[in-house]
């Protein structure tokens, strides 16, 4: 097993289908995965064929390729990825390090197929030829072992690429989705709750670099929930290796609103502010778009007519990336990325602070804007404003 040499194939997803211009989302990739093998070791990293090749150049890296595979598993842009031996494309030397390599990876399976595809066509054996030596060649090496060909615990691969040949047993989904800052940036409205953080891995997950903002409501909402949006960034960084969450305190304009609004509406009244000052956060930070974890008829807040009546007060478009999706659906994602312990954490939100008994659900934007000539926007939003401060959060290995 010790000359076996391992390494990490990450193929592309849709990436494949850009024309002019998949250089540019190729050398995201590469970008990408080469900040990532800086975090674990001394890899090397090169592209050839719509796959980039992760390759330990020391002992070390050798060492710790299950860490390098794990950080892979989280780059957006690949759709499949896989640990593979490569060796010299000769089918004698194949056989011998399929039979050197496979036991170790296949341990504890019953079944198995072999398939084989041939990148470089000048290789001298087809396919099914390449397949069933192969495949004679696991039955000798792991005699519990019987083949399967419609329902296999697993899918041996031999790969005959442009200058060596790739032998795997198992190929995973990558994490999808498009290279991470091939989709311009936006800006996130992040609470503590289950959703917002899900909304942000659906946008990373299509390309976009996501900045983040908080509000908060001193002494209404704790210190502790700060820190629990941080660290649900942080889990965010996972994915994109750094994040900026920008805090604003909403204290004042809540306590405004309580005191001089018709209680029906303060919610409503509260996302519009939100809306107001994540437009001009947006604005500073040069993102495009809003994004909220908000899901058609989950709450009072999040009927048709309360989106309208929020959007209303947005300068630039809002996406929702979860509007179609159940809660139950959000939830599975949110235990994917690893989110959901952080999220369910009891914590206050600015949300539920002041929260009217009965909230209007069909409310009107003329009646809203009535509402809101009660208390001065523009001195409120400046004050707001004033408090905001930001904080740098990366990736923790
Ligand atoms: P979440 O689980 O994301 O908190 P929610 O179902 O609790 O969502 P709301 O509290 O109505 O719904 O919030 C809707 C959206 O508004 C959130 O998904 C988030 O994008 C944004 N939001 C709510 N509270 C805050 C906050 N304190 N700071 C920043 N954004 C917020
Ligand atoms: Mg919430």
């Amino acid at each position: 097993m010790n000359s076996i040499k391992e390494v990490i194939l990450c193929k592309y997803g849709e990436v494949v289908l850009k024309g002019t211009n998949r250089g540019r989302f190729e050398a995201q990739l590469m970008k990408e995965v080469r900040r990532r093998t800086e975090l674990i070791g001394n890899f090397t990293v090169r592209n050839n064929q719509s796959t980039i090749y992760v390759e330990p150049a020391d002992a070390e890296a050798e060492d710790r390729i299950d860490e390098m595979y794990d950080q892979i598993g989280k780059v957006f842009g690949f759709a499949g990825i896989c640990k593979a031996a490569s060796c010299e494309k000769d089918l004698e030397v194949i056989k011998e390090t399929a039979k050197a390599y496979l036991p170790g990876v296949m341990k504890g399976l019953k079944t198995f197929k072999c398939e084989a595809k041939r990148s470089d066509k000048s290789f001298p054996y087809s396919s099914p030829e390449i397949s069933s030596e192969i495949g004679g060649a696991v039955l000798e090496a792991i005699p519990e072992i019987t083949v399967n060909l419609e329902n296999p615990d697993v899918i041996v691969k031999i790969e005959i690429r442009d200058t060596k040949a790739y032998i795997h047993a198992g190929q995973e989904r990558g994490a999808g989705g498009m290279p991470l800052g091939s989709a311009g940036k936006g800006l996130l409205l992040l609470s503590g709750g289950i959703d917002s953080p899900v909304a942000g891995y659906m946008m990373m997950k299509r390309g976009m670099e996501v900045d983040c903002i908080h509000f908060e409501s001193f002494p209404y909402t704790s210190e502790a929930s700060r820190e629990k949006v941080f660290e649900l960034a942080t889990r965010l960084c996972e994915y994109c290796g750094k994040i900026k969450v920008h805090v604003i305190s909403l204290t004042h304009i809540q306590e405004e609103i309580r005191d001089n609004c018709d209680e029906d509406y303060f919610t409503l009244l509260l996302r519009r502010f939100m809306m107001r000052l994540a437009s001009k956060s947006a604005e500073e930070q040069r993102c495009h778009v809003l994004v909220t974890g908000e899901s058609l008829g989950q709450v009072a807040s999040q009927t048709l007519r309360a989106l309208c009546v929020t959007d209303n007060a947005a300068d630039i478009p809002v996406f929702r990336p979860l509007i179609g999706m159940d809660k139950e659906e959000i939830v599975q994602i949110s235990r994917k990325i690893n989110t959901f312990d952080t999220s369910i954490l009891p914590y206050d939100d600015c949300c539920t602070v002041f929260t009217p008994r009965h909230p209007k659900t069909q409310p009107e934007l003329e009646k809203v804007i009535e509402q809101e000539r009660k208390i001065d926007i523009q001195s409120l939003l400046e004050e707001a404003w004033a408090t905001r401060n930001t904080v740098v959060l990366n990736q923790e290995i």
